[in-house]
């Protein structure tokens, strides 16, 4: 295989995982906290802010969460894309209890983000 075609191959392959992503599943996917509808967007990238890579943002007045499938050159792995839902996901719920201290304690919002799916992936919390 010559560089070249190694070159495309690689980048046909990065372009194929990031199109068979299941967590587009998520994108558009309404979920409501007491009475607050907030959407969940995954995009491709989102742009970096004050040369720090955003993995997700939470946009209170829009009441919308953007995932991104791309951080700087390196397309991220699915699990680590989750873990940024859900990690968002916990910030919309702080926020909306008006534990907004809380919510911007970004080690107390992962590690309850990591110990949701942690639970999840038992599946110990199906009802
Ligand atoms: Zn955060």
């Amino acid at each position: 295989m010559t560089r070249l075609e190694e070159l495309l191959r690689k980048v046909c392959m990065r372009t194929y995982k990031l199109k068979s992503m299941k967590i587009d599943r998520f994108n558009n996917k309404k979920f409501e906290l007491f009475g607050t509808t907030y959407v969940i967007k995954v995009v491709g990238i989102l742009a970096n802010n004050d040369n720090m890579y955003q993995y997700g943002i939470t946009y209170n007045a829009k009441k919308e969460i953007h995932i991104s499938k791309k951080v700087g050159d390196s397309i991220q792995p699915e699990s680590e894309v989750y873990l940024t839902l859900v990690h968002e996901i916990v910030h919309c719920i702080l926020d909306a209890g008006q534990y907004n201290e809380e919510s911007q304690n970004e080690a107390l919002v992962e590690w309850l983000s990591r110990c949701i799916v942690s639970l999840l992936k038992q599946k110990i919390l199906v009802a």
